[in-house]
């Protein structure tokens, strides 16, 4: 099958959506197609990649477009926008993909609420970062009807080196997702603490980082955050602690209503959910900040703008 002649729309132009939009763009000029159709409620004239054409609203987004993407916050927002691409006067939309985390329960929900309104919803959740949304190796984990995915393969891959097809039931690409981040978040807080431990033993971070990543300790949150993002101090990698800890959350909640055994996923969560009360707006590989001063009491505490 083929996915030619279709019209893409791409809702939500941030971190992640932002670079995926603009890849998805260069592919559908590339091949000759009709522009993205793009819009982003903080604005879309200054978000939209190039070739994109820029919509009023996600209404206009699914008047325009056959297959509309979703990369938002969380749950609530998506199932807002979701229900404004389902009411559109004279839709064109028939399907919606959604790369957000929103959790297992609202992916379910708005599949209910598509299905409703004839619209065929497939739960995708993406893993990889900014660096990987921009070099178009992000992870996709879609649940959802395999010829959808199928249909639109080409244009998937230009967005992603690694499409899952994980399962035909919305909300299992949440779970995927959730438990990845679920291991991402412990990894990456276990990490900063034992390191933390080594500086009160005088080892030096970078000698530590370079003996763990080549040794049974290292993994990918050593190997590329800690590298990138700590070491040279500018915990700049482009995943807000708010979106974090709404997982870690997620992951918790979904975890205990599925009886599934519990050792870490409520220490874990703990943490992401003190260090975001305690630093709102900041990067999430600023936990290492946070574990650093977490004992130091509320005016050692790291400031928003402190990145030593
Ligand atoms: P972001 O906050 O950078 O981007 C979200 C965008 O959605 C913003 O530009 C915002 O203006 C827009 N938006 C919000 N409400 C809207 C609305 N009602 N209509 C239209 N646009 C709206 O977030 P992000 O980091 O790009 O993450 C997006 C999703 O991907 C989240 O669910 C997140 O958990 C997930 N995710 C993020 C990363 C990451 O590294 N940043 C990695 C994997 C998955």
């Amino acid at each position: 099958m083929s996915d030619s002649g279709h019209t893409y729309g791409f809702i939500g132009l941030g971190n992640m959506g932002g670079p995926m939009a603009a890849n998805l763009s260069v592919f559908l000029t590339a091949v000759g197609r009709p522009p993205l159709i793009v819009f982003d409620a903080a604005g879309t004239a200054d978000r939209a990649p190039e070739g994109a054409a820029c919509a009023a609203g996600a209404a206009a987004v699914a008047q325009q477009a056959d297959v509309v993407f979703l990369s938002l916050p969380d749950g609530p927002i998506v199932r807002a926008v979701a229900e404004e691409v389902a009411q559109a006067s004279a839709r064109r939309a028939t399907a919606l993909v959604d790369f957000s985390t929103v959790g297992i329960d609202a992916a379910r929900e708005v599949d209910a609420l598509m299905r409703a309104q004839g619209i065929t919803y497939a739960d995708c959740p993406v893993s990889g970062g900014r660096i990987g949304a921009q070099n178009a190796t992000i992870s996709l984990m879609w649940a959802g009807p395999a010829d959808l995915l199928e249909l639109h393969r080409p244009a998937l891959e230009s967005l992603a080196g690694n499409v899952f097809h994980v399962g035909e039931r919305p909300g299992q690409g949440q779970a995927l997702k959730l438990l990845n981040n679920f291991l991402s978040a412990t990894i990456t807080a276990a990490t900063a603490e034992a390191l933390l431990f080594g500086l009160t033993q005088d080892l030096d971070l970078k000698t530590m980082l370079d003996a763990v990543n080549v040794s049974t300790g290292g993994s990918n949150a050593s190997r590329e955050k800690f590298v990138r993002r700590v070491l040279p101090g500018t915990f700049d990698s482009g995943f807000d602690t708010a979106l974090m800890a709404k997982d870690l959350q997620l992951f918790a909640d979904s975890m205990r209503r599925a009886g599934s055994p519990e050792v870490f996923a409520g220490a874990s969560e703990a943490v992401w959910r003190e260090f975001l009360a305690v630093m709102p707006a900041s990067d999430h590989m600023e936990i290492y900040k946070f574990i650093r001063d977490r004992d130091a009491g509320p005016e050692h505490r790291p400031a928003e703008d402190d990145t030593s």
